[in-house]
């Protein structure tokens, strides 16, 4: 790997603004997914060294928390800078460690640099309220402070965004951080941290414990009462662990968990637009996205003409190294995802769904899916009911309205929902009637810092980016304010 600032490539954990290895040397190794080659090995931390960064996220919070938000603004803007300005290198880095095309590893850096910005601004705009009183001697006022430290557990899907979009608003309002990364990634979450030390981010105020052992580090991470606030983004069932297990300290939680996406094409819908949002939506990091297209509901009138199209765009995408010119999708992440992907495209088939173009693995390595499209898919498949996170389509056919708002929301999760079509009073019918926190209408990419991303159901709480991105690193303070003696009327 070829990298024009080569410190940006870490190997030791980050904790209280200091480069520091495992007790005892201990380390895990990063491998590339495509080749399976050794990338590096990385500082393997367990619960010891994860204290001592809870220590120094600890110790902190005072000093950081009592600065200004335009103070901490200067710092995270600098950070931004330097994500901007260390673009390639980041890119390289992900594509290396993630597997996903070097065009969309860019696309992450500027998505994941945006929510540093926005938070940096948003962070100024922290305001509280006076309310209007009960009594004439006393005054109501509500502030809103920061929670404390802060725990971050990511996935390794978007190794950048993932951690930018929780840790920015966090610092932003005073908080300090503690981040656990995926143990497939752990680079993107040092070079992020490398990169805060230059921007001049203070001691112990974002601390990064990379591991291989990630139950033993988050059980430190949820047990410690000095942590106030967990934020995790992974799957439904490791969020309602971490839930539990934050239940003895009643810590603040965000939990962004996984989905099962309806991407729903009505007969009205313009076909081009709707095959462009449906590639976008499923096949976007190879489909390894919690808000990609689970479930494609085509109506009848226009199913025809739509597979017709959507066929011919699978077709056309290209399966191979991230970092190869013309890739558009790269391997999967490890072996327990093909394996599930394999199960569940086997599944589908032995039910009655047909494959029509892709199925299988593609000659250019061990973890490249071919883009795959199912039709005839029904309910009660596996590939209905669980979170593909692969670059297969399984498509359905329906007839009414009802019908597909009902096979929509069959589902215990609520993250994403997409629809196509012009009937505007449809348009708000179905936006009303979809039980998921995000609905895309007439497009297939909803991700932005200024919107406010998060689920509802078994897909989670919490909201990351936009200005209601703030109020999870938030609580609010009830000041009373009494013994204020009532402005005397006549003399
Ligand atoms: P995925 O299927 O995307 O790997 P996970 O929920 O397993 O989803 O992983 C998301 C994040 O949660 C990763 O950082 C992973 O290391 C972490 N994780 C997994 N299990 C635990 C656990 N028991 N305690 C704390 N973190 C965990």
């Amino acid at each position: 790997m070829t990298l024009s600032t080569p410190a940006i490539l870490r190997t030791s954990a980050y904790i209280n603004g200091e480069w520091t290895d495992a007790d005892g040397g201990r380390t895990f190794t990063v491998r590339d997914p495509f080749s399976d080659e050794v990338i590096t090995t990385v500082a393997d931390l367990g619960s010891t060294e994860t204290q001592r960064a809870v220590d120094a996220a600890y110790a902190a919070f005072p000093e950081w928390s009592s600065r200004t938000a335009a103070d901490r603004s200067v710092i995270l803007r600098r950070w931004f800078d330097l994500l901007t300005a260390h673009r390639e290198d980041l890119a390289t880095l992900m594509t290396h460690e993630q597997g996903k095309p070097l065009a969309e590893s860019r696309g992450e850096v500027t998505y994941g640099a945006s929510f540093i910005e926005w938070f940096a601004e948003e962070g100024k705009r922290v305001y509280g309220d006076v309310i209007p009183s009960h009594r004439t001697d006393a005054r109501i006022l509500a502030i809103k402070q920061p929670v404390g430290v802060v725990a971050a557990i990511t996935p390794w899907n978007f190794p950048i965004a993932m951690i930018t979009r929780k840790v920015a608003p966090a610092l932003a309002v005073g908080c300090t951080v503690v981040v656990k990364p995926a143990e497939d990634t752990p680079l993107c979450a040092l070079a992020l941290a490398y990169l805060a030390q230059e921007a001049g981010m203070p001691v112990g105020v974002f601390n990064v414990v990379p591991t291989s052992r990630p139950a033993e580090v988050g059980s430190v991470l949820t047990g410690d009462a000095r942590v106030r606030k967990l934020s995790f983004t992974g799957s439904t069932a490791t969020g309602k662990k971490l839930m539990e297990q934050s239940a003895g300290t009643l810590k603040k939680l965000s939990l962004e968990l996984g989905g099962n996406a309806p991407f729903i094409v009505f007969d009205d819908a313009d076909i081009s637009g709707a095959v462009a949002g449906a590639v976008a939506s499923k096949y976007r990091n190879g489909g390894q996205t919690c808000v990609s297209a689970n479930r494609i509901f085509v109506q009848s009138g226009i199913y025809d003409a739509f597979i017709e199209e959507l066929s011919r765009s699978v077709g056309d995408l290209q399966v191979g190294r991230g970092t190869e010119a013309g890739t558009d999708i790269g391997p999967l992440i490890n072996d327990a995802a093909l394996t599930k992907v394999e199960r569940l495209v086997a599944d589908a088939v032995d039910k009655g769904a047909r494959i029509v173009r892709g199925g299988g693995v593609a000659d250019a390595g061990p973890r490249c899916y071919r883009p795959t499209l199912l039709l005839d898919a029904r309910p009660d498949m596996a590939i209905s009911r669980e979170e593909v996170f692969g670059p297969v389509a399984p498509v359905y056919r329906f007839d009414t309205e009802a019908e597909v708002i009902e096979l929509a929301n069959d589902t215990p999760y609520g993250l994403a929902a997409y629809f196509y079509g012009n009937d505007h009073a449809r348009i708000w019918r179905v936006a009303g009637a979809l039980d998921y926190g995000m609905v895309g209408i007439n497009t297939g990419m909803i991700s932005t810092a200024q919107a406010p991303f998060g689920g509802v159901k078994e897909s989670g709480f919490g909201r990351e980016g936009s200005k209601y991105g703030l109020e999870d690193y938030l609580v609010i303070k009830y000041l009373c304010w009494g013994g204020l003696t009532p402005k005397q009327t006549g003399r």
